[in-house]
């Protein structure tokens, strides 16, 4: 079973858009205030979105295949999930969002046939610009970088590798994964990319989950300068800036080598794992101490025997 959702990604997206250019800034100032004073990975800043009765619902109705939008070329952009729709975690691990960037698939591919851990349900887009990664260049059929057309923090720009489109969100990629992480609304989204061989620990919300992406997948652990441009319009910082749940940039080597696909997707699910609160065994009940000698056991009557 599959589900199209080009409409009501259009709609959805412009309302995102335009709520984003009043509240976003009201946002971004809570998020760092909160996570600066709590510096944890629980921290939830109030205002953030979070995953409410509605999002547990459509998590629980979901198909696990879904076609969550269409390229510029009208090509699918398919999200799959592993894992029972009702679990309670969410990891979201995206392969490719730059064409010219294939490693970050090989490793999905290895995500989407290994067993999520207890608890988790993970769900994973291959890609989410299959033009891009069918011409092997990084930006979309129409030229964007489409890791700058998200709708925080964008900046108009020109044409380069870096071309942030003609105004934010103009992408139906960008849009179809907006769509789709508001409707799903992870706990940890994982964006694969290359070629740094490096994680970006500088967000205090996020900073634990890039500690450990970075120590389980024994990637550099760096500080992305985004005062001075990059961070412009990309997916994690809108998602961070939106959401409750925590967006990581990970950036493999250049080269990534099948037995390496296999361990970066088992490490990436190991850190999933940490989602999932530990099953805590309730103490049980002491049984009462019998005050009688009436019945006594056979073992009390040998241990008597014995002294
Ligand atoms: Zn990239």
């Amino acid at each position: 079973m599959t589900t199209t959702w080009t409409r009501a990604a259009v709609a959805v997206v412009a309302a995102l858009a335009a709520a984003a250019t009043a509240v976003v800034p009201l946002l971004a100032v809570e998020a760092q205030a909160q996570a600066q004073a709590h510096d944890t990975a629980t921290a939830a800043p109030v205002l953030l979105r979070s995953a409410g009765a509605s999002t547990l619902a459509w998590r629980a109705t979901a198909p696990a295949r879904i076609v969550i939008g269409r390229s510029r070329l009208g090509r699918d952009i398919v999200a799959v999930r592993r894992g029972s729709p009702t679990a309670g975690k969410v990891l979201l691990v995206l392969g490719q969002m730059h064409g010219s960037e294939p490693a970050g698939r090989a490793v999905a591919a290895k995500v989407a046939v290994l067993a999520p851990p207890a608890g988790l349900q993970v769900w994973i887009v291959s890609t989410m610009n299959p033009d891009g990664s069918v011409a092997r260049r990084r930006t979309n059929a129409r030229g964007v970088d489409l890791n700058r057309n998200f709708p925080y923090g964008w900046v108009r720009a020109v044409r380069s590798i870096y071309y942030p489109g003609p105004f934010r969100g103009s992408e139906p990629e960008t849009r179809a994964m907006a769509v789709f992480l508001e409707r799903l609304r992870p706990d940890l989204v994982v964006s694969l990319h290359q070629a740094f061989n490096s994680v970006d620990v500088s967000s205090a919300k996020t900073h634990v989950w890039a500690v450990r992406l970075a120590t389980a997948l024994k990637l550099r652990q760096v500080a992305v300068p985004c005062g001075t441009g990059p961070c412009h319009g990309t997916m994690t910082s809108w998602y961070n800036s939106t959401y409750v749940g925590a967006a990581i940039t990970v950036e493999l080597p250049r080269a990534v080598r099948p037995s390496w696909a296999t361990y970066d997707a088992r490490a990436i699910l190991s850190v999933g794992a940490l989602l999932v609160p530990p099953i805590t065994t309730p103490t049980p009940t002491p049984t009462p101490t019998p005050t009688t000698t009436a019945t006594a056991s056979p073992s009390a009557t040998a241990s008597s025997v014995a002294s």
